[in-house]
C-alpha cells in the first residue's frame, strides 16, 4: 500500500491564561501535525514535538525520499528517514520530523490492516492505563494559591492517582508550593515534581532533602540533561526516584542515560525521540538495564494516543500478580488545539484509560480545525513544551 502524499500542518492558538515554569513564560500553543495519505485514500496522522515550523521543514525535506514506499514496511521507511538525516540530525528537530511521519505510518498501517496500533506493536499486555495529570503551572493570578488548590481538588475528583507540578523557581518557593499541593492532594494521590533542568546538583540535592519525607513520586529533569554525574550523584543521595529523558533522542541517547546510571525512570517522547518504531527499541534497551518507562507526552491526542498504544504493549518488568498499571503523562493545561482538533477523544474514566480497539491510533482529526488554527506566519518562540 503505497504512500502518495505527506502534508504537514502548523497550527497555533493564543492562550486565554498565559503561564510560566522554571524557564520562561508562554502565551500561545503551536504544533506541527502531519497527514500521510495512501494510494487507496486511507490516511493517518502523526505529530512532532518541538518547534513546529522547524519540524514542518524537516517533514518537507523527508517526504521526497519516502513517497512511493509501502506503508506496511514502516521499519524500512524509518531507516530511509534515519539514514537520510544521520549526518545532520542524530538528535534534535530531524528526529521530531521522523517521529511525526513514523507515528502517521503506524496509524495508516493500523487502518489498512484494521487493527489497533497496540496489537501491531505485538499485543495488548496492559489493557488499562493510568494517566497522571500534568498541571499546576504558575500564573500571575492574585489568587494563585487558591487556583492551585482548586486544581488539585479537580484532579482528585477525576480519579487521578498521580499529578505532576513544576519546581525550579528557587528552593524556598519550591518547598512552599510542594507542601501546599501535597497537603491538597492528600496521601491517595502521588505528587511528582519537574524542574525542567533548572538546578545544579547541589541545589537539586538540597530540594530533595527538604521534601523527601513527603513521599514524592519522582523528581524529573533535576539537573542539566548532559550532567550525567549530577544525575547519578543525586540518585545515590536521595530516595526520591529520579526521572529524565524528554531531551534524549533515539536508542543512543537513552543508552548514554542508562550507562551513566542517570535515571530510575526513562521518559522518551514518542513524537521526538524517533516515533513508535524507535521507542519500542528504547523500551527493550530500558528493560535490559532494568529501568521503568513512563513516556513524556505533550500536544494533541495524536501524541497521547501513541503513548497509550506504546505502554499497552510494554512488558511487565519484573512480572508479578499484583502490579500497577503503566502510566502515561496527560497534560491538563489549557490547549484548544488538543481539545478541538481531535475527534473521538479517548476517555479518562475514574482516572483510567481503556486501550482503544479502533484501527490505527483510534483517533481522528476534525479537518475543519486545520483551517481555523492554520498558521503560516512562521512566528517563532511560541511553542509550549514542558
Ligand atoms: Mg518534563
Amino acid at each position: 500500500m503505497k504512500i502518495v502524499d505527506i502534508t504537514p500542518y502548523v497550527l497555533s492558538q493564543e492562550l486565554e491564561t498565559p503561564f510560566y515554569f522554571s524557564q520562561w513564560h508562554y502565551a500561545s500553543r503551536k504544533i506541527c501535525l502531519v497527514k500521510v495519505t495512501l494510494e487507496d485514500g486511507t490516511y493517518g496522522w502523526g505529530e512532532g514535538y518541538g518547534p513546529a515550523d522547524m519540524i514542518k521543514t524537516g517533514i518537507d525535506f523527508l517526504k521526497g525520499f519516502i513517497i512511493g514506499e509501502n506503508v506496511l514496511e514502516n521499519e524500512k521507511i524509518w531507516q530511509i528517514m534515519y539514514l537520510r538525516t544521520l549526518d545532520f540530525g542524530r538528535s534534535g528537530i530531524f528526529n521530531s520530523a521522523i517521529s511525526a511521519i513514523d507515528v502517521a505510518c503506524w496509524d495508516c498501517k493500523g487502518k489498512v490492516l484494521q487493527q489497533p496500533v497496540s496489537v501491531l506493536l505485538g499485543g495488548v499486555k496492559n489493557p488499562i492505563i493510568h494517566p497522571y495529570a500534568t498541571g499546576f503551572y504558575f500564573t500571575d493570578s492574585p489568587t494563585l494559591e487558591d487556583d492551585l488548590i482548586k486544581e488539585a481538588n479537580y484532579y482528585k475528583e477525576q480519579g487521578f492517582r498521580a499529578a505532576k507540578m513544576k519546581v525550579g523557581l528557587g528552593i524556598e518557593k519550591d518547598v512552599y508550593y510542594v507542601n501546599l499541593l501535597k497537603n491538597a492532594l492528600g496521601d491517595d494521590v502521588k505528587l511528582m515534581i519537574d524542574s525542567n533542568h533548572a538546578y545544579n546538583y547541589r541545589e537539586a540535592l538540597e530540594l530533595c532533602k527538604r521534601i523527601e519525607h513527603l513521599n514524592i513520586g519522582w523528581f524529573e529533569e533535576p539537573v542539566h540533561p548532559e550532567d550525567f554525574k549530577g544525575y547519578k550523584a543525586l540518585r545515590e543521595n536521595t530516595h526520591i526516584p529520579i526521572a529524565g529523558g524528554e531531551c534524549e533522542y533515539l536508542k543512543h541517547g537513552f543508552k548514554r542515560l542508562f550507562e551513566n546510571d542517570s535515571v530510575d525512570i526513562a521518559q522518551p517522547d514518542i513524537c521526538a525521540t524517533g516515533g513508535l518504531t524507535e521507542v519500542k527499541r528504547i523500551a527493550t534497551l530500558a528493560q535490559s538495564y532494568h529501568k521503568d518507562i513512563v513516556p513524556h507526552s505533550w500536544g494533541t491526542w495524536i501524541a497521547i494516543s501513541a503513548a497509550i498504544h506504546f505502554v499497552a504493549n510494554l512488558d511487565q518488568n519484573p512480572g508479578r500478580m499484583f502490579r500497577n498499571a503503566p502510566m502515561i503523562e496527560l497534560d491538563r493545561t489549557e490547549n484548544p488545539l488538543r481539545d478541538d482538533v481531535i475527534e473521538h477523544h479517548i476517555e479518562v474514566i475514574n482516572g483510567e484509560i481503556k486501550v482503544p480497539e479502533l484501527p490505527g491510533l483510534g483517533i481522528e482529526v476534525n479537518q475543519k480545525y486545520l483551517n481555523k488554527y492554520g498558521d503560516n506566519s512562521s512566528k517563532q518562540s511560541l511553542e509550549v513544551w514542558q
